[in-house]
């Protein structure tokens, strides 16, 4: 039998208030100097079901910088721009099990290509496919997509961008090495700027619950079945963020919890659950999104509280798509 809203409300907020005692145990990321600033303790869940069911809990009202999540974004993007086949043809849709600024795996020498679009490497190459000449160009569409979504225009904080610009020696590393093995198809100043402003967009847990739940039904809108993102390209994106998602984590994520879902280190995480998912108990979880904040992070950069949350909850609705 369905459970009661109340219920569920009292279930959540208390995994949430269970969970937030593991924030201690992580650290806020700091290479980028303005991301230090957020408050370790934070940790908020939105869960979005198809029917409009949603169950809020936590620091849901904190804006934060979408960060790494931005990648899900350009990549939808450039294959809607470009076409699938012209962005797999330049960046490949293999793990690395290496971290995502890793420049270990930049000579690419087996498949001559990025790794993926979900490591900078293959970020930066997404990002420079995008079209337009200046980075307002270049990221009009992910602002259209995103507000079409969510409901309203994002801003870029421009805090975090400029302390990103101005830290940006490992991007910068990595743009160069594109740019002298002819991946970039922009400047590289270009790719960059564009770049650090599309991890610089501030969003809420409710904004990936919603971007989740658009992924989760294939790129429909399942309140009205409009097509917001092409069903191939949704697909593929759902394989890469399973594949690719959790930094190099991926594996133990896919393993443990079993849904796609692609962090930042802001401490956001984008999940959902594919309407394959079958739950009595809880139907709304059917093609479901989930939207996670948890700044404080474990070692490899994804949201320590954030997982565990995560984890727990798929495992005790069933949310594996295994
Ligand atoms: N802007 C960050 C960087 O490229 C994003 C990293 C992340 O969230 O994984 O360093």
């Amino acid at each position: 039998t369905q459970v009661d809203r109340e219920w569920l409300q009292e279930y959540v907020d208390d995994w949430v208030a269970f969970y937030r005692k593991v924030t201690v145990e992580g650290n806020v990321a700091s290479y980028i100097p303005e991301l230090a600033k957020a408050d370790p303790n934070h940790l908020g869940i939105s869960i979005l079901g198809k029917n409009g069911t949603a169950v809020r809990s936590g620091d849901v009202d904190q804006a934060f910088t979408i960060q790494s999540i931005s990648k899900v974004l350009s990549f939808i993007i450039a294959c809607v721009e470009k076409g699938v086949g012209y962005v797999l043809d330049r960046v490949d849709v293999e793990p690395t099990g290496e971290a995502f600024n890793s420049i270990m795996h930049l000579e690419m020498k087996s498949l001559n290509k990025p790794f993926n679009p979900f490591v900078n490497a293959g970020a930066l190459t997404v990002t420079s496919m995008l079209n337009g000449n200046t980075p307002e160009e270049k990221l009009a569409p992910i602002l259209e997509l995103l507000e079409k979504i969510i409901g309203y225009r994002p801003v870029i904080n421009e805090q975090v961008f400029r302390s990103e610009f101005e830290t940006s020696a490992r991007n910068r590393a990595i743009g160069y090495y594109l740019l002298e093995t002819g991946f970039l198809e922009s400047d590289l100043e270009l790719t960059l700027d564009t770049y650090f402003r599309q991890c610089s967009i501030e969003i809420t847990v409710d904004d990936l619950a919603k971007i989740g739940l658009i992924l989760a039904n294939d790129g429909e809108d399942p309140n009205n079945e409009e097509e917001i993102i092409p069903r191939q390209v949704a697909r593929i994106t759902k394989a890469l963020m399973l594949t690719c998602g959790m930094y190099d984590a991926s594996g133990k994520f896919a393993t443990y919890v079993g849904i796609p879902a692609k962090s930042g280190v802001s401490g956001g995480i984008l999940a959902l659950a594919p309407p394959r998912v079958r739950n009595t108990q809880f139907p709304f979880i059917e093609g479901c999104g989930i939207g996670v904040f948890g700044p404080a992070l474990e070692e490899r950069g994804n949201s320590i509280a954030g997982i565990k949350l995560l984890k727990h909850i798929a495992s005790q609705w069933d949310l594996s798509i295994f």
